[in-house]
Parts: C-alpha cells; structure tokens; sequence
C-alpha cells in the first residue's frame, strides 16, 4: 500500500480502474495516514466516504478539504474558535462536485484562521509544519491543504486563494496550485474572507491533477447560488503540451526584479525562462506600472470586505457564545475571545477604510488601484500570451520569523495578489529547489484561458522533471 500514496491521483485513479486496489481500500490507506499525521495539517478525518465509488470519473480517489467548505454535519471551523462546534446544515457546491465526480472527502485541512495569513500560523488550532523542512511553514492560508499532498497524506486537495493562498502554499511545498478565473467556481458554502476576490482551486502533485479536479469543479457552470458564478465557456481539457512553440510569454519587470525576490528565488525564475525558450517559446520584457501598488490596494479592500463578511459572528447564530446575559457583552465577548489577533487588526483597518470621511480616500482610491492593475494585465495580454512571475519572493521561512512582523509577512504576497485584483487565473508550478526547499514559478493568462495556461504549464513541468516527494517523505513528521 505504501507505494500506493507515491502516485498522483490520476495514476492512482488508473490502479482503481484497473482492479488493482478499490476505492475503499484507497480511503482506507490515506485515512491511515491522515490520522496518524503529526504535521498539524488535518482537524478533522473522515471515517468513510468511498463507497463504490470506481466507475465515476475520480474513480473514488479522495479529497482533502481545506476547512473553510461548510460540509454538511461535518464540523467547520475556518480554523478560528468562533466557529467551534458550529456543524453547517448544507455543503459547498465545490465539494459537492467534487464528491458526485468520484472524489469523496478524507477530511477538512488546517489553515490560517478566516484564511487570513501567508504561514498557517494563524490557526486557532496550532500551526502546521511543512514536510520539506520540519522547522519551517508550509505557506499559507491553504497551509493544511498543502502540507498533506506534499507528505502524501493525501493525493490532493483544495484550497481558496484570495490574494496567494493556493499558489503561496503550493509553491512553499513543492506543488501545483490553481487560483481559476474569478467566478469559474462557485463560492456558495465556502466561508466569506473578501468575496470579490476569494476563489476555490486545486492543489495537486502535477498539472494533470489540478486539471482534472477544475474540469469537475467548473463542471456543472453557473450555480444559481452564488451569483458571481459564471458558465466556463469551454471544458477543462488534460494538458498535453510537450513544446511551447509559438507561445509568447512576458517577464514583469517590476515583480522579477524586486528587491524582495531571494536570489535563490530569482536563479531559479531566471533557469525556468531558459527552458521556455529550449522548448520554443519567446520571452519578453513587459510593464505591469501598477502591480506595485497592489498590495496596498490589496490590504485595503481585503480588510473592508472581510469586516463586513465577518460582522455575522455575533455569538447568536453560528459556533461559541460567551457573555454575562446582556446583548453588548455577548457580542463583545464573543468576538474578542473567539477571534485572535490578525483577525481583529483586519476587521479594524477594514472598519476605519469604510467608515465615513475616510471611504473615499481609502477604499474608493483602492477600488480605482485595483481597476488600473486589471487595464495592465489587458494591456499586457493584447502583446504577449502569457504572464510569468516568481510565485513567493522567498522559500518557506521558519516558524515564528514573520509572527510578529505583520508587513514582512504580508510581503509574502507580493507577486499573487495582483493577479487576484484583477481576476484572472493564475498557476504555480514547483520550478526547483533552493538550499533543499522548493521554488514556485507563475503562470498567468487572461480570464478563462485556464486551458492554455495549464498546457505551458505541463510542458515546462516535463522540462523541469521536480520530484514532489520530500527527503523525508513517508517517515512520519517528528518535530527537530
Ligand atoms: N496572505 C494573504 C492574506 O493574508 C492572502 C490570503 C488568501 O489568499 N486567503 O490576506
């Protein structure tokens, strides 16, 4: 069996329907693991789910899911304690999809709480190592998500990404992850972080996987219960790509040559545009003039959506409750005990950006920002096919070095918040390692090009040839 979690899902889904293991067995083996798993990357495993499951499309290979999906009867968390106890009476359409293709779920992942944060330190629940380098974080907020696939508790898993936080995880552990274009898949059960922005997507070992779980999670189109969702205008084809003949890629100077990019970061950025053109494609230098305003934007409108969406949690309706009887102290218990500190330093920047005589000057000049970096992005695929940047300016960094250093932390999403502003798809791919720890490389194209996007994508994962699997893969995680 140990071999088994060595596969993709794809190659595992390949064994099902050859009859050489059943999907139950497949659950079983990954339960195994996920429930012995000392990484911090699961909270809760399910007991069962593969039923008979080896004809469908996802032949019954399971899921991991990060905790921000409302399950239906499974405890949901979004890893903060406002929400401990509360069980979602309905399910998320993504798992929903996912489930009726064939990919039941082996259980709800760890992340930073409300899925705010770059490291999964901010979890309620404690932090999650990550498997290339115990000491060190797995990236965040999809921290659990991707933690498990890279130690093989899981052969995959979703995430949400609002400004980095599939491809930030993803490209700290080695990994394939998918932010889709804006409204491709439905929001409805996914817990609210700042919904003009958060997105569900894939994170896998290859493109393959990510390709497959998308064309399943878009699947199905507009879900008349989230209204930013949107028909897919094509299907998710497997990516074949081999060559990148034709294909014309552009450099954003300002991200690539940021002072913030490590040098191992950018070594391996500047190796990966070498096999670009090895494999046919041309590389050009082009301006995206108000990317470096977009983090700015980011932490603006972020905040203000999130201070709103989370205004909910009021001790009445959903998980804890603490109070002395009367209203006020109710709500302000509740909220100050269950939400711990990057919650409330976002409600409270978020509140001041939107409160009035400071509106215009805050979130209406952010929401302008934000329209000029979508004008670039079009102004850039009107020349060049594809957009690449480094997906995190550093390697995964020790637990506890950005804690307490908020605007550090934040840099970690330097390069994936623009592309979240303005809504276009994005990927990251494992592009190699510096000093032993993995470096992702971004992939970005115009909305719904996500077919072409992961064909570049697979032909340059063939050059590159990274091995997934870290050193210490399969030993189970003991703490150095
Ligand atoms: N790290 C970013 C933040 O803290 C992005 C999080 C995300 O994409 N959910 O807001």
């Amino acid at each position: 069996m140990s071999d088994l979690v060595e596969l993709s899902a794809a190659q595992a889904a390949e064994r099902v329907r050859a009859g050489e293991v059943s999907p139950d067995e497949l659950f079983a083996a990954y339960r195994e693991r996920a429930e012995s798993e000392e990484l911090g990357a699961f909270l809760t495993v399910s007991d069962s789910g593969a039923d008979d499951l080896a004809e469908t499309p996802l032949a019954g290979v399971p899921l991991a899911v990060k905790d921000i999906f409302c399950v239906e009867d499974v405890p949901t968390t979004a890893a903060s304690r406002i929400l401990a106890g509360y069980l979602p009476p309905y399910t998320a359409t993504a798992v929903e999809r996912l489930a009726a293709a064939g990919a039941p779920m082996l259980g709800k992942t760890n992340m930073d709480e409300f899925a705010m944060g770059s490291s999964n330190e901010n979890s309620a629940y404690g932090p999650v190592r990550n498997p290339w380098a115990l000491d060190r974080v797995p990236g965040g907020s999809s921290g659990g998500s991707a933690a498990a696939v890279a130690a093989g508790l899981a052969p995959w898993s979703i995430g949400t990404d609002t400004g980095g936080s599939i491809r930030q995880p993803a490209a700290l552990c080695g990994l394939v992850g998918l932010k889709p274009t804006y409204g491709s898949v439905s929001r409805y059960g996914m817990i609210a972080f700042a919904s003009s922005l958060d997105q569900c997507g894939p994170i896998t070992r290859d493109t393959t996987d990510a390709a497959l779980l998308l064309r399943h999670l878009v699947d199905g189109g507009h879900d008349r219960r989230d209204s930013t969702s949107v028909d897919f205008p094509e299907p998710i084809e497997l990516p074949s790509a081999e060559r990148l003949d034709g294909v014309r890629f552009g450099v954003v100077a300002e991200l690539a040559e940021a002072d913030t990019i490590e040098p191992g970061v950018k070594a391996l950025f500047d190796q990966t545009l070498a096999r670009i053109e090895e494999l046919g494609g041309s590389v050009e230098e082009i301006s995206l003039p108000h990317t470096e305003h977009g983090l700015s934007a980011y932490y603006v409108l972020a905040p203000a959506e999130a201070s709103a969406n989370l205004s909910r949690y009021d001790g009445v309706r959903f998980g804890m409750r603490a109070g002395d009887g009367d209203l006020l102290s109710l709500y302000e218990r509740t909220r100050s005990e269950g939400f711990r500190a990057e919650v409330k330093r976002r409600i409270m920047l978020g509140t001041y950006a939107l409160s009035s005589g400071y509106y215009e000057a805050y979130y209406g000049r952010a929401q302008r920002v934000r329209t000029k970096i979508a004008e670039d992005f079009r102004a850039a695929f009107d020349r060049v096919d594809l957009v690449v940047t480094p997906t995190s300016p550093s390697v995964a960094f020790r637990l506890g070095e950005r804690t307490q250093d908020p605007m550090a932390m934040y840099m970690s999403d330097y390069c994936t918040v623009p592309m979240s502003l303005a809504g276009v798809p994005a990927i990251s791919i494992p592009a190699g390692l510096s000093d032993g720890l993995p470096v992702g490389f971004q992939i970005t194209g115009p909305a719904f090009s996500e077919n072409r996007m992961l064909d570049a994508a697979h032909a340059l994962e063939r050059a590159i040839g990274f091995d997934t699997s870290p050193p210490r893969r399969g030993a189970q995680a003991v703490a150095t």
